[in-house]
């Protein structure tokens, strides 16, 4: 057992050991399927109380992990110390420098608000409830990604607490190849403290999604696939085929049914939006078809992934191509009247500006991919958890033929824990240089990362 009394004396942050109350609660995380065990939780507060976090582990050779908002949790965290980031949530907005400089535990959500009044936006990904850093730092495929590329793209500077406690900046110019490994290789560097993005104008914007019913969705699906083969780079879409459970709260047109969600963005005018929208609304009567304009607050809505913490797990990738031999395979398993445990499918289509890296170069992982594909499940019992591990492997195996031999660490989800998997979040030599670059920032391991 650790003693943590001079790691209280040196810091003002709660450093929460199993026997003190609030434990359990600073742990909690977006996931619920996850229990998370550590020797002590940390709530910092800033980078100095981050530096004493890790002063303290590496003189106790204690492994700290950090946990924003547990989107990403897919093990239980079993030893050592977690850095909790989730009160640094400060987002200031430079409009002249149209720049958004925010804490760890920002989520996209509260960067988006305090970046609209000002007629800016971030890059964001899907989901508003994402925590920013932990995204950015894996590259980020977001609803906007075919016309402004891979979130991380916009990061202008990290700073970031590195093994020997010292509080860094990483961005062009200071710590370059620091800068290039926390664009996209995610963890093993350090704890990042603060981080700063470039804005953008989002004046107009075509967009939300269109819900299909089950007898449509061989059709929509097919149309979609024909569709992306001649979209414009400044359109960016994706599908997914949703199993909503028979609940009495939903409306009858979710509840129990089995439905396609087609999501559309375009950064443009109503009138262009509506042209390049139409092939893909004359594919079939909607049930529900919310695409139109849009202010940048509404972009989590394009997506409208569900927000509240649930026992979620993942299977995920990229595909090097889609086609229709893709569709049947996708349809046999997961479509319209089949047994299939995952509440959602989901694929987007990527190329256009994601395939392009920043000047520079990051570490940011998956360009090539042509789309992502992300099986959701929900361990909500034991039969459950069965049921959902044996159809992602039937997901994964189904569409082996066309999954990309590059993937990306955001969307790698339980492919993480095999080493030949986590290696292939990265091009063979990015995923070198951060292996060297993690043994020179992190000699002794002190933040584990990738499979053990
Ligand atoms: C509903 C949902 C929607 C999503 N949508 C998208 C999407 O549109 N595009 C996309 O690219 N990805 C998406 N993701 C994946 C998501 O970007 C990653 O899971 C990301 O890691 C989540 O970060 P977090 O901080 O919210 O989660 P956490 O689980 O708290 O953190 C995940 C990991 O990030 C690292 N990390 C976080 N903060 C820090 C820090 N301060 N310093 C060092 N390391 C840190 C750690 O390795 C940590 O284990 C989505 C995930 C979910 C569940």
């Amino acid at each position: 057992m650790t003693d943590f009394t001079p790691l209280r004396e040196a810091t003002t942050a709660a450093v929460l050991t199993p026997c003190d109350d609030g434990y359990a609660a600073e742990l909690l995380s977006n996931n619920l399927f996850w229990q998370h065990t550590p020797e002590a939780v940390v709530a910092v507060t800033s980078a100095a109380d981050i530096a004493e976090v890790v002063r303290f582990a590496a003189a106790a050779a204690l492994p700290i992990r950090v946990l924003a908002t547990g989107h990403g949790d897919e093990s239980a965290i079993t030893d050592g110390i977690v850095i909790s980031t989730k009160h640094l949530t400060d987002v200031t907005v430079d409009p002249a420098a149209t720049t958004a400089t925010f804490g760890s535990g920002a989520r996209w959500a509260s960067i988006v608000a305090a970046a609209a009044p000002h007629g800016l936006a971030p890059v964001t990904g899907a989901a508003s409830g994402v925590g920013a850093v932990g995204y950015l730092l894996g590259g980020g495929f977001g609803p906007l990604a075919r016309s402004h590329g891979m979130s991380s793209d916009y990061v202008t500077s990290f700073t970031i607490v590195t093994a020997d406690a010292d509080i860094v900046e990483a961005n062009a110019t200071t710590n370059p190849d620091l800068f290039w490994a926390l664009r996209g290789g995610k963890g093993g560097f350090g704890v990042v403290a603060q981080a700063t993005i470039r804005l953008v104008e989002l004046p107009e914007l075509f967009a939300g999604n269109i819900l299909f019913a089950e007898e449509h969705i061989e059709t929509v699906l097919r149309g979609w696939a024909d569709y992306t083969a001649v979209a414009p780079a400044s359109v960016t879409t994706s599908v997914a085929i949703q199993r909503f459970p028979p609940l009495p709260e939903l409306p009858p047109f979710l509840s129990g049914k089995t439905l396609l969600a087609l999501r559309f963005a375009f950064p443009g005018n109503t009138e262009q939006g509506a042209e390049l929208a139409a092939p893909l609304r004359a594919l079939a009567p909607s049930v529900v078809d919310s695409v139109r304009p849009m202010t940048p607050l509404e972009v989590p809505s394009i997506h409208n992934d569900p927000t509240d913490p649930a026992p979620v797990t993942g299977f995920g990738g990229l595909l090097a191509n889609l086609d229709q031999n893709l569709v049947t395979a996708l349809l046999d398993l997961a479509g319209a009247g089949q047994e299939f445990s995952l509440v959602s499918v989901e694929l987007r289509q990527l190329g256009a500006a994601v395939a392009v890296d920043v000047a520079e170069g990051s570490a940011a992982g998956g360009r090539s991919g042509e789309f992502t594909f992300t099986g959701v499940g929900i361990l909500a019992s034991p039969d459950l958890v069965s049921a959902v591990r044996a159809d992602g492997a039937k997901l994964l195996s189904a569409l082996g033929p066309w999954i990309s031999p590059q993937t990306n660490i955001n969307f790698a989800t339980t492919s993480f824990r095999d080493q030949a998997q986590f290696a292939a979040a990265w091009p063979p030599a990015t995923f070198e240089r951060l292996a060297a670059l993690r043994t020179e920032y992190d000699p002794a391991a002190l933040f584990p990362f990738g499979p053990a």
